[in-house]
């Protein structure tokens, strides 16, 4: 038999899913209830969160956090996050992001986590709690290696928010989703870009790519070739030259890996070279 309880407080939400193996939380529930309607989840407690920390949104300094329970329309409706609005807006249709989370969206499978590359090229630290103590702020690289080392869907704890430093320059940070049905199409391949400058030269960009490996991924390959270059023909093409490294795309009923690894380099390519699609 499935239970629904509801927490009034993070810690409490925390504490049960330490203790009882069967406890899952339910977010917008976007992917809990596909699996209760198609009977692949009949047993245990959903957890609901009604604390209001859950869906915060600190957004206006220097350094962001969002609460893992903030919805894919509330980002859209904030101005403060208008560089995160491309990537809000990949996931699903309006009824979709109406209910679907970014903490979520953190535990969704590829080739679903669009929200995820975009935190992930902003260097973003994700609040995880254990129990009923403080939470922890883990690397979002370190958090999806231990998603995938755990097995996908594994809860690793309550993941109460996520935070990142705010990009200078909102214009320096890209997104871009390839999907074959436009709007609503799932992924392809989407991609993720934070590009610094400084005089004329990118300082420690970050390059993330969803649904090119089993869990969300940075491009160090293409970082490595862009640090400290101008964003010129040269740079672009070395980038698409380091595009592969590191991939391990899968195929699935969206794309095969080959059509993946075929298209990365040319999307690349247009992302950086700000061309359209
Ligand atoms: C029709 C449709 C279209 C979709 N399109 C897209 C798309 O284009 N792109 C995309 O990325 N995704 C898409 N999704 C997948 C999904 O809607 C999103 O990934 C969404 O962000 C998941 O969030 P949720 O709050 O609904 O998760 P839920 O269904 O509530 O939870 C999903 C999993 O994460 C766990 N979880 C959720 N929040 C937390 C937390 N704070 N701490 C710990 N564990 C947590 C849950 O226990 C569960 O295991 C689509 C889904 C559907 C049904």
């Amino acid at each position: 038999m499935l239970d629904v309880r509801s927490c009034a407080t993070l810690s409490e939400a925390a504490g049960i899913l330490s203790g009882d193996r069967q406890a899952l939380l339910i977010a917008g529930g976007t992917l809990v209830m596909r699996d209760v309607n198609e009977g692949r989840l009949t047993e245990g407690t959903l957890l609901r969160v009604t604390d209001p920390a859950f869906r915060q949104v600190n957004a206006g300094g220097a350094r962001v956090e969002i609460g893992a329970g903030v919805t894919m329309a509330a980002v859209l409706a904030n101005r403060d996050l208008a560089y995160l609005h491309a990537a809000a807006r990949a996931i699903g249709g309006p009824a979709i992001r109406t209910m679907a989370t970014i903490g979520g969206n953190l535990f969704a499978e590829t080739p679903y986590g669009d929200f995820t590359v975009a935190l992930l090229a902003l260097g973003a630290e994700v609040v995880v709690q254990a129990g009923y103590g403080s939470g922890r702020a883990v690397p979002l690289e370190d958090f999806l290696a231990g998603r995938e080392r755990g097995g996908a869907g594994q809860a690793q704890g309550l993941v109460t928010a996520v935070q990142f430093t705010r990009p200078q320059n909102p214009s320096d940070f890209l997104f871009r989703k390839i999907s074959r049905v436009k709007p609503k199409g799932i992924s392809v391949l989407s991609i993720a870009a934070h590009l610094p400058a400084s005089g004329g030269r990118l300082v420690q960009p970050r390059v993330a790519y969803g649904a090119m490996a089993p869990v969300p991924m940075r491009a160090r390959g293409v970082e490595r070739v862009l640090d400290g270059k101008p964003l010129d023909q040269a740079a672009i093409q070395a980038a698409k030259q380091a595009a592969l490294e590191g991939t391990r795309p899968a195929t699935d009923a969206i794309a095969s890996d080959w059509y993946r690894r075929e298209i990365l380099p040319v999307h690349l390519g247009r992302l950086l070279a700000g061309e359209p699609r």
